[in-house]
C-alpha cells in the first residue's frame, strides 16, 4: 500500500523500515492524516507474515517537532464551538479527541511484532511519545539530536502516554523534572536516564534498530511483564517518602501555582504509579482533558505556540515584495549592542561589516564575538572550525566606504540626535539604492531620525534586547514615511537571525519599553507607600514574572531611568512624570550614587561573586515602611499585571500596536510577562474584559488614576469584546 508521508520498505530479514517524510514540509508533524496512515501501517504489518519487525525512522534531518498547528488549532476551534452548545457533550468529544494518539500509541505497543524508534535528529513531543511506545530505541549520537516533552512550555503536557511510560523508565524526580521543565536532553543524557537503549554513531542508526529486532527483541512493553516494578519501587519506598510530599512544594516554589499543567503532570505520575498501566492512560487522559479547558492552557497555546509560529514565519510581512537574499549587512557602532547585534548577524552565517569612530574600537567590538565563540566551543556548542568560521564573517571597520554592497546596515551609535544624524548622513552617502537603514534606538522616535535620512522610505527602526544573542525577540519600528520593502528587508534579517518580530508604529519607547516602565513605576509607588522591597519583589515573581520589577531597573540602570524621565520632563512637561518618581531616582542617583549593576550598587548590592546580591538595607529608610502584614500580596499582583496590560490596551487604542499578537508574544518574549497568561492582552481577554474594567476602577479608587481604564476597554467591556475578537488578525490578514 502506498502511504502520502511514509515509505514502507521490508528487507531480506523480514525487518520492515518505515520512514516519515512528509512532502512539501520541513519538519514531521502530526496531522490527522499521520494519524491514519500510522494506524494503517500498524495494521498492515500486523498482517503481514512476511514482517518480523518494524523499524520506524524520518527522512528528514530532524526526527519530529510533535503536534502540528492546524491540528491543535482545530482541536481548540471544535471544543470552542462546541462548548457554546452543550459544555458536557463537547468534554465528552473533546476526551475522546484526546484519547485518540494515546490508543493508537498503545495499539502499537501491544501490537505483537517487535517497533524500534531510530531517532535521527529533534524529536519533540508526540514524536517521542511515539518512540516510548516502541519496544526499542536508538538515538544518532549528531550533536542534533535534542530529546524532549517540551509541552509544559505551551500550558499543555506529554498526554499521549508520556507521562506514565516515563514515570516507569527513569526514576520519579527525573521524569518529574523533565516533563515539569520541559528541558531538551543529549542522546547521551537520554540513555543515562533510560530513555533510550542505545546511542550510536550516525550511519549506524538503523543497522543497529534492525540489530536490535534481529537479536531478538520482545514486542513487550516492560510494564506490560508480570511482576513489573517502576524504578526506584513506586511511591510506597523510602526513596518515595523522601521525594513526595516535597515534589508539591518544589513545584510551587517554581511555579507559584500559575501552571495547571506542571501540577497534572505530578498528579498524573504519582496517581499513575498506583495503578496498572492502562488504568494510568486512563488518568492521564483525564487531566490532559481537564488541561486542555483552562484559560491558560488555551492563551498559552495561542501566543507560545501559534502567534509566535506565525509571526516568525512572516505574519506581518508585506504581500508583494519578494524575499531579500541578505549577502551582507553593515553595524555601524561596535558598543556593548552594536558587538552583538554583529555576532548574531555573523552566527546566522551573514557577513558583516562593523563600524566604529576608530578600527581600535571596531576591533574590540570584534572581540565581543571572539569571546562568546569561545564559551560556545568551551560548552560543545560549536566545533572550532565552526567558530573560526563565524568570526571571519565578521570584518571591523573604520572606513564608511565599506558599507557600499550592504543589503542593510545597524546604526547603534550613543542615544544623541546629533550622533546618530551624523551617522545616517556618512552610511547614506555610500549605501547602494535599495538598501536600507535600520536603528537600534531606544528611546529616539524613528519618524524624527528619518528627518535626517534622504531616503525616508527606506529608513526603519530594528530594536533589539540585551543580551542580544540570547533575547529572543525584536522590535521592529514604522517611521511615518517607512515603506513596504524597508519593512520586508528588516523582517527577512530578523527571520534570518531567528529572532521573532513584532511590528509596531513609532512613539515614546515603543511597545515593550513602555511596558517595562509601567512595570517599574509599580515599584516605585510600593516603594512610596513603604510596602517592604522584599514584598515587592516576591509579589512580582509569585504573579509570574521572572525578574523583580527592581532587579529589573538595576538591568537597565538607574541612571538611564533617570535620564528618561528627565528626557520625558524636557519633551513633554513637568506633568508628564510622577514627581514622586523623578525624587526617588534622583536621590538613588545623586545622593546614593546607586546606579544599578554596572556599578554593583542599585536597589541591590552586588557584592563580588560568589556572594549573591541582596536588597539594599537602606531601602527601609527611603520610607516609613509598611508592615509585611499589611501588606496584601494578592493586590500587589494585581497591580503590576494590570498596570502592564493597561499600557499593552493603551497602545493598541492608539494605533502603536495593531494586532494582538504582537503584543502579547511582544510581552512575553520581551519582558517575560506572566507566560501562563499568554500575554499582556490574553491576560486581559482571560478574564473577559469586564471584569479587568471593574478590577481597573478598583485599583485606580485605591492607587491613582494611572489605573483608569480607557474609553476603548469601557466600549469593549459594554459590547461584550474581546481584543482577539474586535482586533481579529486573521480577518485584518483576509481584507488586506
Ligand atoms: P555604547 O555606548 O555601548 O556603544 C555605542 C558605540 O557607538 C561606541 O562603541 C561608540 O564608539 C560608537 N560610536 C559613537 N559615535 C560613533 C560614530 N559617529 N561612528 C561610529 N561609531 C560611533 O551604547 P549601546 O548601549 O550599545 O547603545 C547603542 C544604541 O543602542 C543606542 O541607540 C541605544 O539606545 C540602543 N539600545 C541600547 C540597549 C541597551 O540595553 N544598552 C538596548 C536597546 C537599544
Amino acid at each position: 500500500m502506498a502511504y502520502t508521508n511514509f515509505t514502507v520498505e521490508t528487507d531480506a530479514d523480514g525487518i520492515a523500515l518505515v520512514t516519515w517524510d512528509m512532502p512539501g514540509k520541513s519538519m514531521n508533524v502530526f496531522t490527522a492524516e499521520i494519524l491514519e496512515e500510522l494506524n494503517a501501517i500498524i495494521d498492515a504489518t500486523v498482517a503481514d507474515a512476511a514482517v518480523k519487525g518494524v523499524v520506524f525512522t524520518s527522512g528528514k534531518s530532524s526526527f519530529s517537532g510533535g503536534a502540528d498547528l492546524s491540528m491543535i488549532k482545530s482541536m481548540f476551534s471544535f471544543y470552542q464551538d462546541e462548548k457554546a452548545k452543550d459544555p458536557a457533550a463537547a468534554a465528552q468529544k473533546l476526551f475522546n479527541l484526546v484519547g485518540r494518539m494515546t490508543g493508537l500509541f498503545r495499539k502499537l505497543e501491544t501490537c505483537g511484532k517487535p517497533w524500534v524508534s531510530a531517532i535521527n535528529g529533534t524529536c519533540m513531543g508526540g514524536a517521542f511519545e511515539l518512540s516510548l511506545a516502541c519496544h526499542g530505541r536508538v538515538a544518532s549520537s549528531a550533536k542534533s539530536v535534542k530529546i524532549a516533552l517540551p509541552e509544559v512550555k505551551v500550558g499543555i503536557f506529554p498526554g499521549a502516554g508520556g507521562t506514565q511510560r516515563i514515570a516507569r523508565l527513569t526514576d520519579a524526580q527525573s521524569a518529574l523534572q523533565m516533563m515539569t521543565t520541559g528541558q531538551s536532553l543529549t542522546a547521551a543524557r537520554a540513555k543515562a536516564m533510560n530513555l533510550v537503549h542505545q546511542v550510536v554513531e550516525p550511519d549506524q542508526l538503523i543497522s543497529a534498530a534492525k540489530q536490535m529486532i534481529k537479536d531478538g527483541l520482545k514486542p513487550v512493553a516492560p510494564w506490560d511483564e508480570k511482576g513489573f516494578k517502576a524504578p526506584g519501587g513506586g511511591i510506597w519506598t523510602p526513596a518515595a517518602a523522601q521525594l513526595w510530599p516535597a515534589a508539591p512544594a518544589i513545584l510551587r516554589r517554581e511555579t507559584s501555582g500559575n501552571y495547571p499543567a506542571a501540577l497534572a503532570i505530578l498528579k498524573c505520575v504519582y496517581e499513575g504509579l498506583q495503578v496498572p498501566f492502562d488504568t494510568g492512560l486512563k488518568i492521564e487522559q483525564r487531566y490532559f482533558t481537564h488541561v486542555l479547558q483552562t484559560t491558560e492552557a488555551y492563551s498559552m497555546i495561542r501566543s507560545l505556540f501559534i502567534s509566535m509560529q506565525e509571526l516568525g514565519k512572516g505574519a506581518r510581512r508585506p504581500a508583494g515584495q519578494p524575499k531579500t537574499e541578505l549577502k551582507k549587512i553593515g553595524v555601524v557602532g561596535a558598543g556593548f549592542m552594536g558587538a552583538s547585534i554583529a555576532y548574531v548577524t555573523a552566527a546566522a552565517g551573514i557577513p558583516v561589516t562593523l563600524i566604529d569612530r576608530d578600527i581600535e574600537a571596531a576591533i574590540k567590538g570584534k572581540g565581543v564575538g571572539e569571546g562568546l565563540v569561545k564559551d560556545s566551543i568551551g560548552k560543545g556548542r560549536l566545533t572550532q572550525d565552526e567558530g573560526a568560521a563565524l568570526l571571519s564573517r565578521i570584518t571591523p571597520s573604520a572606513d564608511y566606504a565599506d558599507l557600499k554592497d550592504a543589503d542593510l546596515v545597524i546604526e547603534a551609535v550613543f542615544e544623541d540626535r546629533e550622533v546618530k544624524k551624523a551617522v545616517i548622513e556618512a552610511v547614506e552617502a555610500v549605501l547602494p539604492a535599495g538598501a536600507v537603514f535600520a536603528s537600534n534606538t531606544s528611546t529616539l522616535p524613528i519618524s524624527g531620525l528619518a528627518k535626517n535620512s534622504k531616503r525616508p522610505a527606506d529608513f526603519i527602526g530594528v530594536h533589539f534586547f540585551s543580551p542580544v544573542e540570547k533575547m529572543m525577540l525584536t522590535e521592529v519600528i514604522l517611521g511615518k514615511e517607512t515603506g513596504d520593502h524597508a519593512l520586508a528587508v528588516a523582517l527577512d534579517y530578523v527571520a534570518a537571525i531567528k529572532k521573532t518580530p513584532i511590528v509596531v508604529n513609532d512613539t515614546r519607547g515603543f511597545f515593550v519599553n513602555r511596558c517595562v516602565f509601567r512595570y517599574i513605576h509599580e515599584a516605585y509607588d510600593m516603594l512610596i507607600e513603604g510596602v517592604p522591597a522584599a514584598m515587592i519583589e516576591n509579589a512580582a515573581k509569585m504573579a509570574g514574572m521572572p525578574v523583580g520589577p527592581l532587579a529589573l531597573n538595576d538591568e537597565v540602570a538607574i541612571d538611564l531611568s533617570y535620564k528618561i524621565l528627565k528626557a520625558t520632563v524636557a519633551d513633554l512637561g513637568e506633568k508628564a512624570v510622577d514627581p514622586r518618581h523623578m525624587q526617588l531616582v534622583t536621590d538613588l542617583v545623586e545622593r546614593e550614587g546607586r546606579l544599578g549593576r554596572k556599578n554593583a550598587k542599585g536597589f541591590y548590592d552586588y557584592p563580588p561573586k560568589p556572594a549573591k546580591k541582596s536588597l539594599w538595607p537602606g531601602l527601609k529608610d527611603l520610607y516609613p515602611q509598611k508592615k509585611a502584614d499589611d501588606v496584601d500580596v494578592a493586590v500587589l499582583k494585581q497591580r503590576f499585571l494590570a498596570t502592564i496590560a493597561l499600557e499593552a490596551a493603551r497602545t493598541i487604542e492608539e494605533g502603536i500596536v495593531t494586532d494582538p499578537r504582537e503584543a502579547d508574544v511582544g510581552s512575553i518574549l520581551g519582558f517575560g510577562f506572566a507566560p501562563y497568561t499568554g500575554g499582556a492582552l490574553s491576560y486581559i481577554d482571560g478574564m473577559g474584559v469586564k471584569a479587568f474594567v471593574e478590577l481597573c476602577e478598583k485599583l485606580a479608587a485605591a492607587y491613582g488614576p494611572h489605573f483608569q481604564p480607557t474609553a476603548l476597554l469601557k466600549d469593549m467591556a459594554a459590547k461584550g469584546e474581546t481584543f482577539y475578537g474586535r482586533f481579529d488578525p486573521y480577518r485584518v490578514a483576509k481584507a488586506a
